[in-house]
């Protein structure tokens, strides 16, 4: 039988004013594009109820931010997207729902901030090895927060300079292990992290675990770490997943009882592998992060 329009129109209602969560994006206070309150505005405009906005590794644009987000009706979910070590992987831990003022956190988040700093100057050096000469004034044109300069900024300076057409094949060519302008640096413990967040209230979250260069049993052992120090979810809809990888670690989220989040990771318009509020929905029968807000 054919949906009659009024049935048709309820359900559009619905959809239309069902939640809508993005736990995982970027602004111009970590390696973003687009400012604070424009990041806010435009995941409003896309339908997004509940925004976390996750900088790397720090908290400053979360002020700006939140001003947005009242001013338009939208819930703000304060967020950090933070760089640690892991088993000589470097591996991101997003902190949900944190306390912006909680010391430990703040103190934990400048101590990263001072030494991605004297890793911007190493990593320029190497590519002026190469002859990129001029790189880190280039890049320092794309940088919005000077403490936090990160390799998706050199990645659009050599676009600029003509190494690559685009940011993504920049990641192949350069900046990661073994390639040119690549330099390994030390950045805190997924102990450290996990202490951070858990001081500062928040809920520790692995983002897109299908990013890491890690076999099936490394990601397990990793997940294991990350349970026995706290954390309680995994992100499970990535804007960097394949739909395959989302019922993948839905299954994972199950297999070792971790809440599941959703996030873009957006970037930036021209950027990202999705827009505001574009992940793919949670599969049925994972726990969401936000069960218990
Ligand atoms: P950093 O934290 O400075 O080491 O830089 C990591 C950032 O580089 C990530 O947050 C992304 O923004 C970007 N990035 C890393 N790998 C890729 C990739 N394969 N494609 C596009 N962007 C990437
Ligand atoms: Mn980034
Ligand atoms: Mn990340
Ligand atoms: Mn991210």
């Amino acid at each position: 039988m054919p949906i009659s329009q009024t049935h048709k129109a309820e359900f559009m209602n619905l959809v239309s004013s069902a939640p809508k969560y993005d736990l995982h994006c970027h602004s111009t206070a970590s390696d973003g594009m687009l400012p604070p309150a424009e990041v806010v505005a435009r995941a409003h405009a896309n339908g997004v109820t509940t925004l976390a906005l996750t900088d790397h590794d720090g908290l400053s644009g979360l002020p700006e931010a939140q001003a947005a987000a009242v001013a338009l009706g939208l819930t703000l979910v304060p967020g950090t997207e933070i760089s640690v070590e892991w088993n000589d992987h470097s591996v991101h831990i997003v902190g949900l729902q944190v306390d912006p003022q909680n010391p430990a956190m703040v103190a934990g988040l400048d101590g990263i901030r001072i030494g991605r700093a004297n890793r911007a100057e190493r990593i320029a050096a190497e590519l002026e090895k190469v002859g990129f000469h001029g790189i880190l004034a280039t890049t320092m044109t794309y940088v919005g927060n000077p403490e936090l300069v990160s390799r998706a900024h050199f990645a659009r300076a050599l676009v600029e300079m003509g190494a690559c057409r685009e940011v993504k094949q920049v990641f192949d060519r350069y900046l990661t292990p073994g390639k040119p302008g690549y330099v390994p640096h030390p950045w805190p413990s997924l102990a450290e992290a996990l202490g951070w967040i858990r001081a500062a209230g928040g809920v520790a979250v692995i983002a897109h675990p299908g990013r890491y260069r890690m076999s099936n049993k490394e990601l397990g052992q990793l997940f294991e770490a990350f349970r026995d120090l706290g954390g309680e979810a995994i992100e499970v809809a990535s804007g960097s997943h394949t739909p395959e990888q989302i019922a993948h670690f839905g299954r994972q989220a199950r297999h070792y009882a971790f809440m599941g989040s959703q996030g873009s990771d957006f970037h930036g318009p021209d950027e990202s592998y999705v827009d505001l509020g574009r992940s793919l929905p949670l599969p049925e029968g994972v726990i969401p992060v936000w069960n218990n807000w």
